[in-house]
């Protein structure tokens, strides 16, 4: 059976950047999602249009196809004093905040200068090429319940 719209596609994965710096892996667990519903990023989804059970697949996904690129106005200086009621800030921190539209995003304390921290709001791949190496395990159809709720039901999935 081939990955198309509406199967259920068990895969292992390996995520490296162009540095060869191991970035995630499935591990011990296998990836499990529906395919076409943008579960994965499109690039990588892409690629395995077509693919069946026992392929391995390597691809290069360019940030355009990917978490697209740095937006450099997502990056912002803000006095310390912004975050009052935090007790130690320190780098790496994650917090929830609201864009211009209201959007909730997850910013991340990048840097910390005296009494000015630094914060990011770009996902932590944006900007970068990944680089997959991707063996397919398993593909089924999906049943009606898992398109449904939009994910993958049983063993791998969720419980419910
Ligand atoms: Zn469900």
């Amino acid at each position: 059976m081939t990955i198309e719209e509406k199967r259920v596609v068990t895969m292992h994965y390996k995520l490296t950047d162009d540095a060869g710096q191991l970035l995630d892996e499935s591990q011990d667990n296998p990836l499990l999602y529906i395919h076409g519903t943008n579960s994965l990023i499109p690039g990588l989804e892409k690629q395995l249009e077509g693919k069946t059970i026992g392929d391995k697949i390597t691809t290069s996904v360019p940030p355009e196809e990917g978490y697209g690129p740095v937006m450099p106005q997502l990056i912002q200086n803000l006095p310390k004093d912004t975050f009052q009621g935090v007790e130690n800030i320190e780098v790496g921190m994650e917090f929830e905040a609201s864009n211009e539209n209201d959007e909730k995003m997850i910013v991340r304390v990048e840097a910390i200068d005296g009494e000015e921290i630094t914060i990011n709001g770009n996902h932590p791949l944006a900007g970068k090429t990944l680089n997959f190496d991707v063996d397919i395990i398993d593909v089924r159809e999906a049943s009606e319940e898992e398109l449904g709720h939009g994910h993958v039901h049983g063993e791998g999935g969720h419980q419910h």
